[in-house]
């Protein structure tokens, strides 16, 4: 431990999102630097909330050093748009196709969403829901990261800062750990109250294949497990302090899930569209693309632990209970 850590301070400052999941938290670590991580959604309200929050606390939009993003989403990325263009931004370089909004990326996704949708057997009506799959993007920023950052690195004023990567929510996602505190600031990996959705995201400009969100999910969480966290920051909700009882509950939970729809499969073969509309029967169709992610990380899950089988010789692709 050197003098710097014991006079750091970590402020939390909330922002309002326009998304279902509420308000969102960035922090300030102030060491003999200042850091910002994450950095809230691009809208007015919430630029005007995030300069009133950091002069409550002595400080303004000139005095940050440098950002951290832990992952790409808009409620996490946005207000960089309003920041001084010479602010260092660090993050997985993941993120940054998404940052930069990457035109010959992005061009991609349509086609390979829509392909997705065949496999899956998702209904033809729902096709239109592909044409507003980048609308939250007009909350994110355009501007990208100024130098990668992965496993294992240390940046500038913080030491003591371990940077880990956690993919599974977003397969761009980062955590900082402070090694002499035991504080976790998590992003969207550890929540109080919800378990983080494994969004599926299109591979990345290099891949041929999506990354399976959920098992990368599980596997962060493991990871997670096996440091000494105190506290988790998160990026929304309570602060958590129970960390291993609610990592192991998160992995219980899961399991419950996959279990449900592997009894289902024990009926009945079905589609993966078929196990979505059974999985989330009230709300699939208003909530489309996140419960199909949910539903495709159960598959993932399943298909991963040897439990079911997939016929994929014509689409759609069916699934059936039993291994291999
Ligand atoms: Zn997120």
């Amino acid at each position: 431990m050197n003098d710097i850590s014991c006079k750091q301070e970590i402020k939390q400052i909330t922002i309002p999102t326009p998304f279902a999941v509420g308000d969102v938290h960035t922090y300030i670590i102030i060491t003999d630097k200042v850091t910002l991580v994450d950095a809230g959604v691009k809208t007015m309200e919430a630029w005007e909330v995030f300069q009133r929050e950091l002069s409550s606390h002595g400080l303004k939009v000139l005095d940050i050093d440098q950002v951290v993003v832990t992952h790409h989403h808009p409620d996490h990325v946005g207000l960089l748009d309003y920041f001084p263009a010479n602010i260092p931004v660090y993050g997985h370089k993941r993120a940054h196709p998404w940052m930069t909004q990457d035109q010959r990326y992005f061009s991609t996704h349509e086609a390979y969403y829509k392909e997705l949708f065949e496999r899956m057997g998702v209904e033809e009506r729902f096709y239109p829901v592909l044409d507003a799959i980048d609308k939250p993007l007009r909350f994110a920023c355009q501007r990208g990261l100024t130098s990668f950052v992965g496993e294992g690195d240390r940046l500038d004023g913080l030491a003591n800062w371990r940077i880990m990567e956690t993919p599974g929510h977003a397969s761009s996602h980062l955590v900082l750990f402070d090694e002499t505190s035991g504080t976790l600031i998590g992003g969207d990996l550890i929540l109080a109250d919800i378990s983080p959705n494994p969004l599926v995201e299109p591979p990345y400009v290099d891949e041929a294949e999506r990354k399976k969100a959920m098992l990368e999910y599980i596997h962060s969480i493991e990871k997670m497990k096996r440091l000494p966290i105190k506290r988790v920051l998160p990026g929304h909700g309570d602060i958590v302090k129970n960390v291993p009882v609610l990592l192991e509950t998160r992995l219980k939970q899961q399991d419950k899930r996959a279990n449900k729809v592997l009894n289902y499969l024990k009926n009945q073969p079905a589609t993966a569209y078929e196990i979505c509309q059974f999985l989330f029967k009230s709300v699939y169709e208003k909530q489309l693309l996140l419960t199909l992610s949910e539903t495709i990380g159960q598959i993932d899950y399943l298909l991963d632990k040897g439990l079911i089988v997939e016929d994929a010789t014509s689409k759609p692709y069916t699934y059936t209970a039993g291994g291999k």
